[in-house]
């Protein structure tokens, strides 16, 4: 199965390419910019993000694929949420936003749970639409551990584990995480519809 990706993260290709090894997995190649997120949720985030795709490869036969994925953390209602990738700003790195999710949460000894949500939408070249959707749980470390992953994954400890994400590693990832569960249940989705339109 080929699909392309709508996404300029590319930790997020190569975990795809690794939840779904016999799947071809191909960037969207494009000199335009991507709309900016306007969505409250992830999933009318990922929606937008297929949308643009699909609106470039117009006329191709392949699905094209938006996914949004984000942290939501009790004590902060919900935060960082949607604004996962830019909390400590705009142009924020991974080691910014994860410093200041920490410095939230200093001294919160309650409220640390949290959850990893993955959105996947894909759009056929008829319109027709595939939704996923994929979590994790688990709570927020003190003190960031380990060098898998991207992103929060150095704080993250799922739920029935005692090492952060990062520790357990790209591999643990792609069996259990928000990411791998919302790209199986596409996957299943979008077999059971071949052949394709
Ligand atoms: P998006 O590109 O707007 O979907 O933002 C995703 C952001 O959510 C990333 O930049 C990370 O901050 C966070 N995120 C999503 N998935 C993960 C993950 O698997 N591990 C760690 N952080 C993640």
């Amino acid at each position: 199965m080929k699909v392309v990706l709508a996404s300029g993260n590319p930790h997020k290709a190569r975990e795809l390419r690794a939840i779904l090894p016999g799947w071809e997995i191909e960037p969207l190649v494009t000199d335009r910019d991507p709309p900016p997120e306007r969505g409250s949720t992830f999933a009318e985030n990922a929606l937008g993000k297929a949308r643009f795709g699909r609106k470039i490869l117009a006329r191709e036969g392949v699905w094209v694929v938006g996914e949004d994925s984000g942290l939501e953390v009790d004590a902060l209602y919900g935060a960082p949420g949607i604004l996962s990738a830019r909390y400590a700003g705009d142009a924020a790195t991974d080691e910014a936003n994860l410093r200041k999710l920490l410095d939230q949460l200093r001294g919160q000894i309650t409220g640390r749970q949290a959850r990893y949500v993955c959105e996947l939408v894909g759009i056929g070249r008829g319109g027709d639409e595939i939704r996923a959707t994929g979590e994790l749980r688990g709570r927020i470390a003190e003190a960031p551990s380990g060098s898998g992953g991207f992103g929060y994954d150095p704080v993250f400890v799922p739920e029935g584990e005692e090492r952060t994400v990062a520790e357990l590693g790209d591999a643990w990832k792609s069996v259990h995480s928000h990411r791998a569960h919302a790209a199986r249940a596409f996957a299943r989705a979008l077999e059971a519809r071949t052949p394709v339109e």
